[in-house]
């Protein structure tokens, strides 16, 4: 399988090569070639495969012979064993014929380790046959930083190196990534915000001369195509529960960076029957906006109780502009490139969007409220993501007999302060393996706003390290 950028300048790239690369050198995303394609015997026929072995048949197309069937099934098995719930991504029921996906059995209690635990196992398995030692540097606001972690911690050939704003993350996932006291985990408190985080990050990719010779930088961020790739696999897991392929199955996803949805429209495109998308977002709605009205103006972030969709920009957007302009890449670039005004998309771009995807903004308010409301009716808990991504599926649902999956994207106990505000009486224990996070050894490093302070850093470490 090749891959092809976004932008359709940059020279299209391995399985292998692609996922070891960031940003295509035009500044585009990479994207399969073409989409691998499942006729209904072929999705009848996965109705009995586990979690893993269906990872296996939907990922291997898109490897094809970069990696031995052996390695990629080894690969599948180590990413997916830690997780604390044997159906891996199990269903519960909250209401007829609706359902929630949860996602959160993996170890850092959100959605992420799907795709970072497998990145990790198939960065370690890539890099061993190499024989390279790579450096893992992301800025995080939250839950892709602890995912990262804990998917690179045990792999011998890479260092990572997470950023994160200085006393602007929650207690839970600060302590989930400094807790981590491994030899090639640094955790790096920056006095800024995440943006200054993002912008040293993407400053340190594009000039890597810092690093000792021999080192380069490796994105775990989610432009890298194994993450979305991993995260398709979900959606046929959760379909076949329900009667997929002879029955259609429809998604609500709590959405920021629009990785988890367009990982729902791949597995679309590629065959599994889904008439609806919903885009859920909080009060930072940009992607609503867009799809609803053509709006694609920015506004200043708001801090929600939501962080993890607290989001301005979505930047897998730019792979859906890409399909939804007949994969045209001088199309996306002149669509992106344009400065002097906001976004716009083309009548036929945005009815072909609206055919699969509706949208629904959910305050602070309406959140909390969801969280209490379910919580009386079922005594299910949500977290203040997924309580956003249940709200909208039942504000635009189109049909009442095709089931609808909510993709949990976190455990409630990462988000406390929601719950406490839905829920005043109730506490909610961390799971058993993080009962004891509170107690835990931290160890982080406090650096200034300062490239060169933060590159000299990493570079004593790498030095001496080795
Ligand atoms: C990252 C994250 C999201 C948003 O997912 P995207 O792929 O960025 O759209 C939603 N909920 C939680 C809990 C997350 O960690």
């Amino acid at each position: 399988m090749k891959y092809v950028s976004t932008r359709g300048r940059a020279p299209s790239l391995s399985f292998i090569d692609t996922v070891l690369t960031g940003l295509a050198t035009d500044g585009g995303l990479y994207m399969p070639e073409t989409l691998p394609q499942f006729s209904r015997a072929d999705i009848a026929a996965m109705g009995m495969l586990d979690y893993q072995q269906l990872a296996f048949r939907i990922i291997q197309p898109f490897v094809g012979e970069d990696l031995s069937d052996r390695a990629l099934r080894e690969i599948i098995d180590r990413a997916y064993r830690p997780f604390r719930h044997r159906a891996v991504a199990p269903l519960v029921q909250t209401d007829t014929n609706e359902w929630i996906l949860e996602l959160f059995h993996g170890p850092t209690l959100a959605f992420k380790d799907f795709a970072l635990q497998f990145l990790g196992q198939l960065f370690d398995h890539l890099l061993k046959k190499r024989g390279e030692r790579v450096v893992v540097m992301g800025a995080t606001s939250g839950d892709t930083g602890s995912a990262a972690i804990e998917g690179c911690r045990h792999c011998e050939n890479i260092d990572i190196f997470i950023l994160h704003p200085h006393k602007r993350v929650s207690e839970v996932q600060r302590r989930q990534m400094t807790t981590v006291l491994a030899d090639n985990v640094f955790n790096i408190a920056l006095e800024g915000n995440f943006d200054d985080c993002q912008n040293m990050v993407k400053a340190s990719f594009a000039s890597q001369s810092f690093l000792p010779d021999g080192r380069r930088l490796v994105a775990v961020n989610s432009i890298n195509w194994a993450r979305i790739m991993a995260q398709i696999v979900y959606y046929f897991y959760a379909a076949l529960r329900l009667g997929a392929p002879h029955k259609t199955v429809n998604f609500s996803v709590p959405t920021g960076n629009f990785g988890d949805i367009f990982a729902g429209y791949l597995a679309r495109q590629m065959g599994l029957p889904i008439d609806q998308l919903v885009i859920a977002t909080n009060t930072n709605d940009i992607l609503h906006r867009c799809l609803s009205d053509n709006d694609h103006t920015l506004k200043p972030l708001v801090h929600s109780l939501s962080p993890s969709m607290d989001i301005m920009v979505s930047s897998n957007f730019e792979r859906l502009l890409f399909d939804l302009y007949g994969r045209n890449g001088a199309a996306v670039t002149e669509l992106l490139t344009d400065r002097s005004a906001p976004l716009h998309l083309s009548e036929q771009a945005l009815a072909r969007a609206r055919q699969v995807f509706s949208s629904y903004r959910v305050d602070d308010t309406r959140t909390v409220a969801v969280i209490r409301e379910q919580f009386a009716a079922s005594g299910y808990l949500l977290d203040p993501h997924t309580a956003i991504g249940v709200e909208a599926a039942r504000r635009v649902r189109l049909s009442a007999e095709q089931p609808m999956v909510c993709l949990s994207t976190a455990h409630p106990a990462k988000f406390p302060e929601a719950v406490a505000q839905a829920l005043p009486q109730t506490t909610i224990p961390l799971p058993a393996h993080m009962q004891d996070l509170w107690q835990r050894e931290e160890r982080l490093e406090v650096l200034p706003n300062s490239l060169s302070q933060v590159q000299d850093y990493m570079a004593a470490l790498l030095s001496a390290g080795n």
